[in-house]
């Protein structure tokens, strides 16, 4: 097996030929990723690897590409793949192939290099590194024919990085374990869903009692956490003391609802990270001088109930009562749903938490956009959480005959609606970071040959600061009144959540930043565009957060969301790196 110390202590030559393979049949990579020694860690050669490409541009990258072969190719039935491919190609049961999905595979190779004029790259070992079966070969093939030629360029570049770090792992017998334990978590607890093929677990359905209950039992049995319990919002809460039991604790966590068809790793990824760290503690005998809390917060997206945040809202004293009425889609009301699921509304109150008890927030999440996986990056030190608000708004107009109603005589509910959505987005598009979004449009019981009565429609807006934000709302709630007045229509706006701006505490960033320092990986600061629990938290006591990286351009609440189980091992060592600075 490789080591680091013989690659640092190797002549370029020597180095060269210890990494040869690792790109294929592009030796220079290495040879100039020499220059760049000494490596403290693999991640730090991962990348330094990267970086030489970075700065290679796009002929080098083309050529790299070209390099490779056509999966399930001519190389692989002529067997003259290098000993890398052809074993990745075995294992991904590409030699196996039916005749069917054989000549499937040869057509969309055909109609991919037609369309892009480069062999579609795909790192088949996929992101657990376990190997992706061909259905999921054929269609991330069939997904990606559809890319625009620059976004697909950098997605095989980003492929061939994650082919090098998996021949990489076996060079060095890498197995990054705590990576693989969260992943697998991650999986198992996505087996819970109230939709048959989507991931989609909403406040105290069934499959969110059952992933609470999991979440439970991993923290008892797997982790032996000391304390471990169900609150009375279905917070699922852990304890790990401290060499004093009543030392102050530092407080972690995130979410484990999910939006209807929405990914695995999204909240449930700041749960089962600490976890493992605390696991590892245990299992090393290790008691640290403070206590953590890590909560698996029942509720964050807003799904089932207009509110949102329940669970973290809880533990800041913000549980505002006059929700227990809400009901959603099925008439259930709030207070319904936690009576039925064995939750005791009258201890809602005492989850508030004593900020002088505990040292500060952090949480874990993952990235949710494109910024670091375009930039090649596993981590990034987030500075400040957006503040948003969100409203729910309907327009009233008149029903009428869509053949009869002469178009100067309508009083058209859902153009009314479609007029203040364009101002929406060129409202939002003036300022940079503000952002602006109608994401529900409904005519109820609409009919195509109706005029519009009736629109519903969601908003919402986020920005780096409170002010932006507000005045952004004010302009749409004048132009929305102006448009409603012209057009002979009323308007009810109804604001069902409002959000500061959170800005991390310096200290804590200061931690995430040298807890990433300590992997060998670059920090690169971000503030985050999308909600988090920590804003909640954000205002009883200091928090910062970590992002990991996304695959997939990022896409979140959606089921192609993904992560590598290498990138949520390094997730772990932060988190580790982090409590080591608290010693
Ligand atoms: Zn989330």
């Amino acid at each position: 097996m490789l080591t680091l110390e013989e690659l640092n202590a190797a002549s370029q030559q020597q180095f060269t030929a210890l990494l040869d393979g690792t790109y294929e049949h592009s030796p220079w990579i290495a040879e100039k990723a020499w220059h760049r020694r000494p490596f403290a860690s693999l991640a730090h050669l991962k990348r330094a690897l990267v970086e030489v490409l970075h700065e290679a541009g796009r002929e080098a990258h083309l050529a790299l590409i070209r390099a490779h072969p056509e999966l399930a190719g001519k190389a692989m039935v002529a067997k003259s793949l290098t000993a890398e491919s052809t074993n990745e190609q075995g294992k991904a049961g590409l030699t196996d192939c039916t005749p069917q999905e054989f000549e499937k595979l040869q057509r969309l190779n055909a109609d991919y290099n037609a369309k892009f004029g480069w062999p579609f790259i795909l790192a088949v070992r996929g992101p657990r590194g376990a190997g992706l079966n061909r259905r999921q070969i054929i269609d991330t093939f069939e997904r990606r024919l559809a890319n625009h030629p620059d976004f697909e360029l950098a997605e095989a570049m980003r492929n061939i990085h994650r082919i090098a770090e998996i021949r990489l792992n076996d060079k060095f017998g890498f197995t990054p374990k705590m990576g693989n334990l969260v992943w697998d978590w991650a999986e198992a607890l996505a087996e819970y869903s109230e939709a048959e093929d989507a991931l989609t677990v909403t406040y105290l359905s069934d499959a969110h009692r059952a992933c609470a209950a999991r979440l439970a039992e991993w923290m008892r049995e797997g982790c032996s956490f000391d304390e471990v319990r169900i609150d009375a919002v279905g917070n699922v809460v852990g304890v790990y003391h401290g060499t004093d039991p009543t030392a102050k604790r530092l407080l972690t966590g995130s979410h484990y609802d999910t939006v209807r068809n929405g990914g695995k790793y999204d909240g449930r990824l700041g749960i089962l990270v600490p976890m493992a760290c605390v696991r590892q503690l245990q299992r090393a005998g290790k008691r640290l001088p403070f206590g953590i809390e890590v909560v698996g917060f029942a509720e964050e997206e807003g799904q089932r109930y207009k509110a949102t945040f329940l669970g973290s809202g809880a533990l800041v004293g913000q549980f505002d009562t006059g929700w227990l009425d809400q009901v959603d889609a099925q008439g259930i009301s709030m207070r319904q749903a936690m009576q039925a699921a064995g939750l005791r509304i009258e201890d809602i109150a005492a989850l508030q938490r004593d900020p002088a008890q505990y040292l500060g927030f952090v949480e874990v999440h993952i990235e949710q956009g494109p910024v670091l996986d375009a930039l090649d990056l596993p981590l990034g030190v987030v500075t400040s959480i957006n503040g948003s608000v969100r409203l729910m708004g309907e327009v009233v107009g008149q029903a009428s005959h869509a053949g009869t109603t002469p178009m100067g005589q309508r009083r058209d509910a859902a153009a009314a609606v479609a007029e203040l959505v364009l101002y929406v987005e060129q409202r939002a598009a003036q300022v940079p970071d503000l952002v602006g979004t109608v994401g529900m449009l409904d005519v109820p019981n609409g009919s195509i040959n109706v005029v519009p009565g009736r629109c519903r429609f969601s908003l919402d807006i986020r920005a780096t600061t409170n002010e932006v934000r507000d005045a952004c709302l004010a302009d749409v709630r004048a132009e929305a009144q102006r448009i409603c007045e012209r057009r002979g229509v009323s308007l009810k706006l109804e604001e069902t959540m409002r959000a500061a701006a959170a800005p991390s505490a310096p200290e804590w960033q200061r931690r995430w930043e040298q807890s990433v320092q300590a992997l060998g990986l670059p920090v690169f600061r971000m503030p985050s565009g999308a909600g988090h629990d920590a804003m909640k938290l954000h205002e009883a006591m200091p928090q910062a957060m970590l992002f990991l990286r996304g695959g997939n351009a990022g896409i979140s609440h959606n089921p192609l969301e993904t992560i590598t189980n290498d990138d949520a091992e390094l997730c772990v060592q932060a988190f580790d790196n982090l409590l080591s600075q608290l010693q």
